[in-house]
């Protein structure tokens, strides 16, 4: 009960307000605009690896910067974008920034790191999609393993056969698949059985409570040894505490994404944290440092 009051309650609220308020001042042009006048932004945000310590891969986020709100988090306008359409272009987009982040950090010394995108259902089903990401990757000269993919289970309830068939395209191609907001919505753990993921990220509902609500507690343990049993790895994402991080640490999850580690940070300030290497602290991993 409690977890349904907080953690729906929290997401559905924010969406809701934020929706209406950016309704007002008439997001559908302004964000036609924003595209078209280059005011999106990418932030990357670090998964820790609960083992090294270190940074495992980066996460990209959308931002708008707004000339008179500035700078808006994706939460605020993707939503609008995926019932306008815009999200094709701003998919587009995204990927190609991504791209473009990844060969300046590549011809900067910096060692590989991998890059996930989140995909709307709705480009998601575009038929030509695992081919148009492919053709991106081509044109600058990345390796398919330079990207994961983050899609929600939405996806696979809409049209499962059209989504194994693209999943298994990105598999085949060297893609890494990961499967977001896991916990939210209907599709049962079947789910990450059927479909070839290389891991699920348990949504940040179900972390915020884990130290203190059981059944959000005994939720995450089955997920973290049910995908376990399936070969899959587990992240948790919007980590925000130590004991969080203490907690996941414990019952085995792999990677840990949130505040506590590392905030979404623009592409100047992420390299700086894959230069200095940034990990988490000996105590706090999986399998504890021996002490000299
Ligand atoms: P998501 O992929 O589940 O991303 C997690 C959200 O949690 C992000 O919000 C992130 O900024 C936020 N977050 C990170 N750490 C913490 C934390 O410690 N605590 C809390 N409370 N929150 C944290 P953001 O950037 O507003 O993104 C919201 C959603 O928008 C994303 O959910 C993703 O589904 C979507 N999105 C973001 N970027 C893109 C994009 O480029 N394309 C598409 N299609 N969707 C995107
Ligand atoms: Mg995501
Ligand atoms: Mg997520
Ligand atoms: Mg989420």
């Amino acid at each position: 009960r409690a977890r349904e009051q907080g953690g729906g309650k929290y997401q559905y609220f924010s969406s809701e307000m934020n929706h209406r308020t950016l309704e007002r001042i008439g997001i559908e042009s302004a964000l036609r605009l924003a595209v078209l006048r280059d005011e999106l932004q990418l932030q990357y945000q670090a998964l820790a690896d609960l083992q090294t310590g270190e940074v495992a891969s980066l996460e990209a986020l959308v931002r708008w910067q707004h000339p008179a709100l500035g700078l808006i988090p994706a939460q605020r306008f993707v939503p609008v974008a995926e019932e306008t359409g815009l999200i094709h272009a701003i998919g587009a987009w995204v990927l190609r920034r991504v791209c473009q982040d990844l060969c300046q950090w590549r011809d900067a010394g910096l060692a590989p790191v991998r890059v996930a995108v989140n995909v709307s259902p709705k480009q998601f089903l575009d038929r030509g999609f695992a081919a148009a990401t492919a053709a991106t990757l081509a044109e600058f000269g990345l390796p398919p393993s330079a990207l994961a993919l983050e899609i929600t289970e939405g996806v696979l309830l809409h049209d499962p056969d059209a989504t194994g068939g693209t999943l298994a395209e990105l598999k085949a191609l060297g893609v890494a698949l990961v499967l977001d907001d896991f916990g939210t919505g209907y599709s049962s753990l079947s789910c990450i059985k059927r479909f070839p993921f290389d891991a699920v990220k348990i949504d940040g509902a179900f972390i915020r409570d884990i130290v203190t609500d059981s059944g959000d507690a005994a939720l995450s343990k089955t997920i973290i040894a049910m995908a376990h049993h399936l070969g899959i790895q587990v992240a948790a994402e919007g980590v925000e505490t130590e004991a969080q991080c203490d907690f996941l640490r414990r019952h085995m999850c792999d990677l840990i994404q949130g505040y506590f580690f590392a905030p979404p940070l623009a592409a100047d300030a992420v390299r700086e944290l894959l230069r200095e290497r940034r990990s988490l602290p000996p105590q706090l991993l999986r399998i504890q440092q021996q002490r000299r």
